[in-house]
């Protein structure tokens, strides 16, 4: 489906996704993003055959020019799973930024392909008469990147901004310090249209941005409330925070809490005690 001309969308599994924690979902964006010279694909959706067969089916039809690499902006298999199998297909060389490199090769492909193009933050992809450049921006995972083309004010922001939530940030792979000031970032860009890792087109990203942003500030002080009477343990601070939440997200929303610690606690203004954590 074309979005606006040289940028398609090429998003399959319609169907959101179906399992717990995630259930209703929207499926992992795809994007064909192409100049007068050479194309690019953001993303490749999950390791699936009837997906992969419909994206194939969708560039033959299409007639882009050359595939010049398959992007993949993180470690995820919603993002990259499906790109092995394309890469094997077209014989597009795969790329991604240094910091995904090994997730990728070992934990997505099982070591059978190889990172041959390793983005830089800045780098500028030139596909004749539109650029894409490469924007470092780590905090969902430590080297997850945008895609921004300046021309068009589109800015292809994968699982950093979404339309329909906010964004997983896992203690150890994300970082919630990382990801505050990778938000204010992508905001200086003055995008004019997002497109997100799940769910449609953001049309006002200034107001997404900004409204994430208030979203983490409003966490922290909530978090800094909460221990105000005293040390809590992570559960207690869930239930204090997000209270009435389904048990199947309660893991989810615990990842979030204990990232949100780390950085507070980097901050110097909350400590570890145990099991519990307390006001610095
Ligand atoms: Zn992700």
């Amino acid at each position: 489906m074309e979005l606006e001309p040289g940028i398609h969308s090429l998003t399959t599994g319609q169907l959101p996704i179906g399992r717990e924690p995630f259930k209703g979902f929207p499926p992992p964006n795809s994007y064909l993003v192409f100049g007068t010279d050479a194309s690019v694909l953001i993303d490749a959706g999950w390791d699936d055959t009837a997906d992969h067969e419909a994206r194939t089916a969708y560039l033959r039809d299409l007639g882009p020019p050359p595939l010049a690499a398959i992007i993949i902006t993180h470690r995820h298999p919603d993002h990259g799973g499906g790109a092995l199998a394309l890469h094997r297909s077209t014989g597009a060389p795969l790329a991604s930024h240094a910091l995904e490199r090994e997730a990728i090769e070992r934990g997505l492909f099982g070591g059978e392909a190889r990172i041959t193009r390793e983005l830089r933050d800045g780098e500028e992809l030139d596909l004749g008469g539109l650029t894409l450049e490469v924007v470092h921006a780590p905090g969902h995972t430590p080297g997850c990147i945008a895609l921004f083309a300046r021309e068009r004010g589109a800015l292809f922001t994968t699982d950093t901004v979404m339309g329909v939530s906010t964004t997983l940030i896992r203690p150890g792979e994300g970082s919630m310090a990382d990801y505050g000031r990778t938000l204010e970032r992508l905001r200086s860009l003055r995008a004019a249209t997002m497109y997100a890792g799940h769910g449609g087109p953001i049309t006002d990203p200034e107001s997404r941005l900004q409204a994430l942003i208030g979203h983490r500030q409003r966490r922290e002080t909530e978090l800094l409330d909460a221990l105000a009477g005293g040390p809590r343990t992570v559960q207690e601070l869930r239930e204090a925070i997000y209270a009435g939440l389904p048990a199947a997200r309660e893991r989810l929303a615990d990842q979030q809490l204990v990232s949100g610690l780390h950085k507070l606690r980097d901050d110097g203004r909350v400590r570890a005690d145990d099991e519990r954590w307390a006001r610095a």
